[in-house]
């Protein structure tokens, strides 16, 4: 018998996919830029499941590549073009095993999707604060995996914040339960850390015990459109100074991703009347209903606007005009997609560099590729910039992709003269390895391959990514 006849014997025939059709969305990134080849794409339904097939994989010393909505961005849940290699992914583990309101917390089988998790936390009158555009179709595992960010971190943190307890099934098979729902346990090592942004080169998670908080009662919002991202910047310090505790979410973008978005996503309109060179869409949420955002909200954006760091504002009037506005910056990487950008930089620099980082990137893509489209967008609370790059007018994207590596050591430079970081919340996948080898210090990159090594001796489980 071989191993894939072993697996599938172990999984039964709903648990997994071989024929070439059914295959390919598994095998082809998000931007369908890269696709990648396995024997099998295998959906266990259960953690012993997940452990058979990770122990047969091991057992042969087949390659295995943990995959959850397939929404990653640096080629870490998808596998190479060569080599045998099984797919494992966690789609039909999507139970949501139990919220408990009182505690705060809400446990679930790693494959339901994020949205699923908001939706369940709401249903208790509880939040789950993660939320990113992909949040229908990623998973709380690959969340998880990818220590995901999103438009909330700047007041609840990554899904390393947001993480009580894990399962996971390590290279071997073995289960590790961590799932403890405990706020405090300080019993040596905090091992659930090392599976948290580890992109699924230590183990595969199967289950986790997530953090929840109070529900948010009121809600404002602001679509402001401002000179330059430097006054984006002064709004965004004089919001943290005032209202810190009520700002969720303070996102950046120039009017060129904007008029990306109105031209290629249905049923979008620029809530203001005239162009700005730079928007900042800001929220404050408060868990009592009484709260007076409106009024702060109000008088704050008054005083900015007469101070001149902003031109014009609009507050929505209804949900639906709310959800319009986000709909507007959700759309970014989908309207980016749309016309052709092919490379995108998930960069962090300090919060008060982002100006500057954008200016000198812009001037070096210039002179590498003039006429390049450029647009960095993103989560300036947390000096976090997607940094998007498309071929100029006429050139096909695949030759934009030829200089890819030029480009890229471009950019970086400069993040890291900075003293910013070459991936903010992406990860690094197979895609960023070769960077992340040139930019981290030597000691770092030993104390990783130390504990993969430990781990994971035979590199078997999701081999090439990180390291
Ligand atoms: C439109 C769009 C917007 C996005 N916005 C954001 C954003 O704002 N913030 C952000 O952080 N990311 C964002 N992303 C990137 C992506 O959605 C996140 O990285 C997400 O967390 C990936 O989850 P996934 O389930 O799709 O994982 P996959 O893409 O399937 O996998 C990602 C990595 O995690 C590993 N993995 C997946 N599941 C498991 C598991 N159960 N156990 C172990 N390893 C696993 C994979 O091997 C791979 O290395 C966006 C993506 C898109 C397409």
């Amino acid at each position: 018998m071989t191993a894939i006849d072993e697996i599938k014997e172990a999984v039964g025939p709903k648990g997994y996919h071989q024929d070439i059709r059914t295959m390919a969305p598994y095998l082809a990134d998000w931007r369908g830029n890269f696709s990648g080849s396995a024997s099998i794409i295998v959906m266990p339904k259960s953690t012993a499941e997940v452990s058979a097939v990770v122990k047969i994989c091991a057992r042969n010393g087949v390659a295995m590549v943990p995959q959850g909505g397939n929404t990653g961005l640096v080629r870490g849940g998808i596998p190479t073009d060569t080599g045998d290699q099984v797919v494992i992914n966690l789609s039909r583990m999507n139970k949501i095993l139990e919220v408990d309101a009182a505690s705060f917390t809400l446990t679930t089988e790693a494959g339901a999707t994020t949205e699923a998790v908001q939706q369940a936390a709401r249903e208790a009158d509880r939040l789950f604060p993660l939320s990113l555009a992909a949040e229908g179709s990623c998973q709380i595992g690959g969340n998880i995996a990818t220590n995901a960010g999103g438009i909330h971190v700047l007041r609840y943190g990554n899904s390393r914040d947001l993480v009580l307890g894990l399962e996971v099934v390590l290279p071997d098979g073995q289960i590790w339960d961590g799932q403890s729902a405990l706020r405090k346990d300080n019993t040596g090592y905090d091992l659930k850390q090392l599976f948290i942004g580890a992109e699924g080169s230590l183990g595969i998670i199967t289950g986790a015990v997530l953090k929840l908080f109070p529900a948010p009662k009121a809600i404002e919002t602001a679509f402001i459109g401002c000179n330059s991202a430097e006054d984006a910047l002064s709004m965004l310090a004089r919001f943290r100074e005032v209202k810190g505790d009520h700002l969720t979410a303070f996102e950046i973008f120039p009017r060129q991703g904007l008029e990306l978005v109105l031209k290629h996503i249905p049923d979008t309109r620029d809530p203001l009347a005239d162009a700005h060179p730079w928007y900042a869409l800001v929220e404050f949420w408060a868990a009592n209903a009484d709260e007076p955002l409106k009024d702060a909200m109000e008088q704050m954006l008054a005083k900015m606007l007469e101070a001149g760091l902003g031109s014009d504002a609009a507050i929505p009037a209804s949900i639906e005009q709310r959800k319009a506005m986000w709909k507007l910056r959700e759309s970014f990487a989908e309207a980016l997609r749309a016309e052709g950008a092919g490379l995108a930089f998930d960069i962090s620099v300090p919060v008060a560099r982002i100006p500057e980082f954008i200016a000198r990137a812009d001037e070096a893509v210039e002179a590498l590729l003039p006429g390049a489209l450029a647009v960095g967008f993103g989560h300036a609370g947390d000096g976090n910039v997607h940094y998007n790059l498309g071929p100029p007018p006429g050139m096909a994207r695949q030759e934009l992709m030829a200089i890819a590596d030029k480009l890229s050591r471009a950019v970086h430079d400069i993040v890291v003269g900075l003293g910013g970081s070459i991936s903010a919340e992406h990860g690094i996948g197979r895609q960023r390895r070769a960077e992340l080898a040139h930019y981290k210090d030597d000691l770092s990159l030993s104390m990783m391959r130390g504990i993969k090594a430990s781990l994971d001796p035979e590199n078997l489980m999701n081999p090439g990514v990180i390291l």
